[in-house]
């Protein structure tokens, strides 16, 4: 049911040279169910090489012949989704519905990069000579190290990959090694599908080891990570020391204002249905709930009763909708934020424990009253964890919300155009959404600003990471 995972190197599936491997673990269950390939120097000297012939290669396939291996390697994925969910779940937690659409998002972005891959124009600038011509040119940046986490095994390397292979780079994908499986089945479709040996590589190890020895290598001209804050910080750095192009996707603490003339009862809903999905361990999830004060005790009763109701299980069983945390270090996260919080006055108005102790559960919980300089409110929870504060004024709302360093993502509900616009151009954030949550299609931007990083993994933004200008200017003889 759920199968050991290999590393992918010049074309071939295969164990590490050394032979060693790393359990992965269910987190429902907390136990193991398969190993993962971990990959040793001499692996990843290969995987480099591999990427450098691949790239030769690739970079010099048509654009429309990528295009085609993207789109078969998007059917072959849509046609093994029902396995690689389950998969997904396993090694994940997540919910069967949620992996399932996660697999179907995979699906969209790999159609989305393919077609957009073949609109990477250039342009003709006028001259001011009447014999000279001025051609800016796109070309594919070169071999890419990318860099991803568990939380959505399959779309954060989705992007990267999809970046890449679309552009015509070739890349080596340092995927989670705590949720190997499914982004092996996404790479097992780009390989199935034709992409040349080379053009694809996927390894796993111990991260630091594999980004200190893969980014400062002459072979890899640019890095793409998505993770914490404070990784990404050191790996940005090691990529600047050494002159890479880099893209950070890094973490967040969204905040989520709800003004009096909203509709209350719909924003409680969506927001708690929002909040606990994934177990709230995603980089765009509300996490700062910020409540005019009027409206904030029909707000607080709405949400903990939509809290209440959320069936928190084993992501296999179709009646869970919260599955466990993707691991024990979540676990701990969430019990010391809550004692962090509990310790300084806060209250806890539902949740606020591990359910169980056999894997990875914990409650959804709101946390009120609390003082600022409980830690929830600064730093980001990565689990099912909600603080609700009220505001009296926008001017107090924005300046709570804009006070951290991050800029990911920024929610907001009100029926006032005006305080729509107002809200969307005071946030310091790369995303902002309105009376919803539709961030993270295909077609549209995403990426962060401030210290939630910089660059961008959709939308026609995502392919620039993966481009360089080169300008040609000739003057006829
Ligand atoms: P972590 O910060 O050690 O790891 C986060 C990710 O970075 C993991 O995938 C890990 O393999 C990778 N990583 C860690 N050190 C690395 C290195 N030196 N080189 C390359 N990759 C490296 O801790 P964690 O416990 O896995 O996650 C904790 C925090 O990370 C969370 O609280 C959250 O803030 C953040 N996170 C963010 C995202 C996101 O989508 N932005 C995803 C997962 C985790």
């Amino acid at each position: 049911m759920y199968p050991d995972t290999l590393l992918h190197i010049d074309g071939a599936w295969r164990p590490g040279r050394q032979g060693r491997t790393i359990p992965v673990q269910n987190p429902a269950t907390g136990t193991i169910i398969g190993q993962v390939a971990h990959a040793g120097r001499e692996d990843l000297d290969e995987a480099l090489a591999a990427a450098e012939r691949g790239f030769q290669v690739w970079r010099r396939t048509s654009a429309f012949d990528r295009y085609q291996v993207m789109r078969r390697a998007a059917d072959l994925f849509r046609s093994r989704a029902d396995d690689i969910a389950r998969r997904l779940t396993l090694e994940q937690g997540k919910p069967l519905a949620e992996a399932l659409g996660e697999v179907k998002l995979g699906v969209e972005l790999i159609e989305w990069f393919a077609e957009e891959g073949r609109r990477t124009y250039g342009r003709v600038i006028p001259a001011r000579a009447p014999n000279v011509e001025q051609l800016v040119i796109r070309e594919p940046v070169g071999p890419v190290a990318a860099f991803t986490p568990w939380n959505f095994p399959i779309n954060q390397v989705v992007r990267k990959l999809c970046g890449a292979v679309a552009t015509g780079c070739s890349i080596i994908i340092k995927a989670p090694e705590e949720t190997p499986a499914s982004p092996a089945d996404l790479v097992a479709a780009f390989v199935d599908a034709g992409v040349p040996a080379g053009v694809v590589q996927l390894v796993f190890g111990v991260p630091s080891e594999v980004s200190s020895y893969l980014i400062p290598h002459p072979v890899i001209r640019k890095v793409t990570f998505t993770g914490s804050t404070q990784i990404g910080k050191q790996l940005a750095a090691l990529a600047g020391l050494h002159m890479k192009r880099a893209t950070m996707e890094l973490g967040g603490h969204a905040p989520a204002v709800v003004f009096a003339d909203a509709d209350v009862d719909y924003a409680a809903k969506l927001l708690a249905t929002v909040k606990y999905r994934n177990a709230g361990q995603v980089c765009t999830s509300p996490t700062r709930f910020l409540i005019e004060r009027s409206v904030y005790d029909r707000f607080v009763e709405g949400f903990v009763a939509a809290a209440e109701r959320i069936a928190v299980g084993d992501g296999l069983l179709p009646t869970t909708r919260m599955g466990p945390l993707a691991n024990e270090r979540r676990l701990r996260a969430m019990e010391e934020l809550v004692a962090d919080a509990r310790a300084c006055g806060a209250r806890v108005l539902t949740g606020g424990h591990r359910i169980g102790t056999e894997g990875f559960f914990f409650s959804p919980t709101v946390l009120v009253d609390l003082p600022a300089h409980s830690r929830i409110l600064s730093e980001e929870p990565f689990g099912p964890i909600v603080p609700i504060q009220p505001f009296d004024s926008f001017a107090e709302v924005i300046a709570e919300a804009n006070r951290l360093p991050y800029g990911l993502a920024a929610y907001a509900y009100t029926k006032s155009l005006a305080t729509a616009q107002a809200y969307s151009a005071a946030i310091e954030s790369g995303m902002v959404a309105i009376n919803h949550h539709g961030l993270a299609l295909p077609e549209l931007p995403f990426g962060g600003i401030k210290d939630s990083g910089h660059g961008n993994e959709g939308g026609t933004e995502g392919l620039e990471g993966y481009l360089n200008t080169k300008l040609v200017t000739r003057a006829g003889l």
